[in-house]
């Protein structure tokens, strides 16, 4: 028999469920019509089920907390906090393993050092603002990890992120591409992304979007 692994839910699932839940309760403080809250409340609870975490304890236990109009943010948060047990969180590669990533580069940031919430990573991130770069590890499509290094102009600007598809302070990140095969032949793209990936990895809801980023950086 098969058993079934307990982590159920990626980070970005859990942030669309922390998101969603906030937003509920900053209808109930700023909505009068009644109707308009209950179709948003019934979207939101119908998150356990989509997201196939509706019969855990956790779950039910956030919805009897936050089916009250007086929930507050607080209260709600750190309910939230109990579902990140059914989180499979982001796993930092060894040191190894992030060598290998980012072969030929002489000196990698310390990932594993990094206060990062694995919960809500869907990938990592780091700004070396001294050398306006940025490195990164991606997944792909199939699961695959990358190191990616590009340059990251130090100038933040009001923008779309390339990954979380939101607007905020974004900075152009560009990386030259190796053509396959081809000796020495590069293809320069450049993205405009969130300056902080934490900050990324907290409204990060759609994977296809990083998964598209990860292919641009990546790939001719
Ligand atoms: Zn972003």
């Amino acid at each position: 028999m098969e058993i079934k692994d307990e982590k159920m839910l990626k980070p970005n699932e859990y942030v669309d469920i922390k998101i969603k839940i906030q937003n509920l309760i900053s209808a109930y403080k700023s909505v009068n019509d009644k109707n308009v809250v209950n179709v948003l409340k019934q979207d939101t609870f119908a998150l356990g089920t989509q997201y196939g975490i509706d019969e855990t304890n956790e779950w039910k236990q956030l919805v009897q907390i936050v089916d009250s109009v007086s929930c507050s943010h607080q209260n709600a948060e750190k309910t939230l906090l109990d579902l990140e047990s059914l989180v499979n969180a982001f796993e930092i590669p060894s040191h190894k393993q992030i060598e290998k990533l980012f072969k030929k580069i002489k000196k990698v940031p310390d990932f594993e050092s990094e206060t990062v919430n694995l919960y809500e990573a869907s990938y990592l991130g780091i700004n070396d603002t001294g050398n306006a770069k940025k490195f990164l590890i991606l997944p792909d499509r199939n699961g695959k990890l990358h190191g990616v290094t590009g340059d990251f102009d130090i100038q933040i600007v009001n923008g779309l992120c390339a990954v979380c598809q939101n607007i905020g302070n974004v900075s152009l990140f560009s990386t030259k591409v190796k053509q396959r095969g081809a000796d020495g032949n590069y293809v320069k793209r450049g993205n405009y992304i969130c300056r902080h990936t934490d900050e990324c990895n907290r409204q990060l809801i759609e994977l296809e979007h990083l998964y598209d980023f990860t292919d641009s950086v990546t790939k001719v």
